[in-house]
């Protein structure tokens, strides 16, 4: 970013653990007073532990905010506002994920997921551009995924909320640049952070389920994918290193060779 002398701000959203716990120490430790959004307070001694030992404590602003609360939103926004004065960075990085086929995802399952991963975003996002916009810069970066570009059997939710979060992008980097706002997307590809305990390593189906055989190919792909995925750290790295890069590109897939390692290993249980 641009240096004004000043000492820059950044928020992430869903800090309590993975990539968004280790994106407020990578920043921290490069010069960011960072405020780091948490859905419950409660949880965020994983957070502050792993700022202690390294040094950069003090710069860790720990709030609630749960993305899916209008109001926690809104008194985020307003805590930066009237705590901090400005945001030079926003990092969209929370969200869970649902492992289920199509067919049996209950509406409500559907609709959480959505909330989270992609309306999450625009909330945080709508609240926090009339700040940047004043300032005359900004960046915003987006945690998408390789779910945001490429589907999966038993990915159906997760990778709808992420496909979202690519279009979101794409319109926002437009809208935003004039007022020198920019917008930088990640996709991430497998690493091992708790969303695969959660998610998709204990996907199930239906008793007599059509889909029972394929559910047993999903599941070693995703045991094997969280089990063998990369070190969260590098994400974090990467992304602390976007945020501070002067010209970033828009989209960034980690790492970059990805996509074509599970093309060509023919890893995925079904592709199209
Ligand atoms: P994680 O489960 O450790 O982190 C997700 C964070 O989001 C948690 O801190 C959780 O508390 C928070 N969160 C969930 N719902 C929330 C809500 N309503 N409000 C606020 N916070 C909420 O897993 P992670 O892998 O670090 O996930 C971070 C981001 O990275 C997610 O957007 C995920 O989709 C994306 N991602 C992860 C991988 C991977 O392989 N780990 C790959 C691609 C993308």
């Amino acid at each position: 970013m641009e240096d004004t002398g000043k000492e820059p701000v950044a928020l992430v959203t869903g800090s309590s653990s993975g990539f968004g716990m280790l994106i407020c120490v990578e920043l921290a430790l490069r010069g960011f007073n960072v405020v780091a959004g948490i859905r419950r307070l409660e949880a965020a001694g994983m957070l502050m532990e792993a700022a202690e030992q390294a040094g950069v404590r003090e710069r860790i602003d720990a709030v609630r905010l749960d993305v899916t609360r209008d109001t926690d939103v809104e008194q985020m926004a307003e805590h930066i506002r009237s705590r901090h004065g400005c945001l030079d960075v926003l990092v969209n990085n929370a969200g869970t994920a649902y492992g289920g086929f199509i067919e049996e995802v209950p509406a409500e399952v559907w609709l959480a997921q959505m909330n989270t991963n992609f309306h999450g975003m625009v909330r945080v996002t709508q609240a926090v551009l009339p700040l940047m916009r004043g300032q005359g810069k900004g960046r915003i970066i987006q945690m998408s995924s390789i779910s945001g570009r490429i589907g999966f059997p038993g990915f159906g939710p997760y990778a709808s909320s992420k496909f979202a979060v690519e279009g979101f992008s794409e319109c926002l980097a437009l809208e935003a640049r004039p007022f020198g706002i920019d917008v930088v997307l990640v996709e991430p590809g497998a690493y091992g952070t708790p969303i695969w305990e959660k998610g998709f390593t204990q996907m199930s189906t239906r008793k007599g389920s059509p889909y029972e055989s394929m559910l047993d190919k999903v599941l070693a792909f995703s045991r094997k994918s969280a089990s063998q995925g990369g070190d969260p750290k590098e994400v974090a790295r990467q992304v602390a290193h976007i945020a501070c890069m002067k010209r970033p590109a828009f989209r960034y897939a980690l790492p970059r060779s990805t996509r074509l390692t599970i093309r060509a290993k023919g890893a995925v249980p079904g592709r199209l």
